[in-house]
């Protein structure tokens, strides 16, 4: 692949566009980030990485953990998730309440706040919220080769101060027994999760092992089975950016997570990892310009699943 062309085509796609999307302001420290960020880095196979723009700059991940909470679920806990969870879309905002009623307090799926809350209350049943957090946080820094990932406690902190809507959820899920912990120790774990500063570099080597059928190629360790890497990256492909997952499948073909930051991963099955970021939302929450310099990379490589 010429990469340099790749890249060139990337910048000049993503030029015209840049700062458009709207920040998320429902916590001052995102809504504080500078609008015209850009950064996009791909991982390969053989370790070789190539980057763009802001690609070592730490933003705030945000719902992209939910795909490494909901890999370890898998591996810790495996299929009984799913007794909890579904994995259907939801067609609904990422903080929607409405369907947890009518369905029994059991949401959707793990990538919505509900789904990955109760994914969360899971992983805390095993171990505990720290040991939780410090078990994810040591996966994250060993896969991405870089101990420097860590948890923004400023966004953690104001984070839990906004929580009120995560809090019903959780409230509500509790009252249908489908919670099982303390609401405030699961959504302690849940707001440190999401409060995961890792730059496009950092995250796109991080998420190499979900295009490799589970197995990190450069260090050869296994994170999930074959068969619970295809789920994951099947949810990511139906669910992995909020009521925005169709439209996201028919411009790139590629399973993948936005997070309200402003980053995208995506999963490129036996080439690579890519992670974009760009603070500017669309109304479903997704990065505006993210989306385009993934929509021009696919179009440049012939990366979408579909071909
Ligand atoms: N921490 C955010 C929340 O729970 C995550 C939103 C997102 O990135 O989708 O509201």
């Amino acid at each position: 692949m010429a990469w340099d062309r790749v890249l060139a085509e990337i910048a000049a796609a993503v030029s015209p566009h840049r700062g458009e999307g709207t920040v998320a302001d429902y916590i001052p420290a995102l809504a504080a980030v500078d609008p015209m960020k850009f950064g996009l880095a791909i991982a390969l196979g053989n370790g070789d990485m190539h980057c763009l723009g802001d690609a070592d700059e730490c933003f705030s991940i945000q719902s992209i953990s939910k795909v490494f909470t909901l890999s370890m679920a898998l591996r810790n806990v495996g299929e009984r998730l799913w007794e909890r969870v579904g994995r259907e879309p939801s067609g609904s905002a990422f903080n929607s309440i409405v369907q947890l009623e009518s369905e029994r307090g059991k949401p959707r799926n793990p990538l919505i706040n509900a789904g990955a809350i109760v994914v969360t209350d899971h992983l805390v049943d095993q171990v505990g919220p720290d040991a939780m957090i410090a078990e994810l946080i040591e996966r994250l820094r060993r896969l991405s080769g870089d101990s420097s990932v860590h948890i923004d406690q400023a966004v953690a902190e104001s984070e839990a101060r906004a929580g009120s809507r995560n809090r019903a959820l959780a409230h509500f899920m509790q009252s249908f027994g489908n919670l099982h912990n303390p609401v405030e120790e699961t959504l302690a774990a849940y707001f440190s999760h999401c409060a995961i500063a890792m730059t496009c570099r950092q995250l796109a080597r991080a998420a190499l092992f979900l295009a490799f059928d589970g197995c990190d190629p450069t260090s050869g360790e296994r994170m999930v089975t074959g068969e619970s890497c295809r789920r994951v990256n099947a949810v990511m492909m139906s669910c992995g950016h909020y009521d925005n997952s169709g439209d996201f499948a028919y411009r790139i073909g590629l399973p993948g997570k936005s997070g309200v930051g402003g980053g995208i991963l995506v999963v490129a099955p036996r080439r690579g990892s890519i992670a974009v970021w760009s603070p500017g939302l669309n109304q479903a929450g997704t990065s505006t310009v993210g989306s385009i310099a993934l929509e021009t990379l696919v179009r440049a490589t012939g990366w979408s699943v579909f071909i």
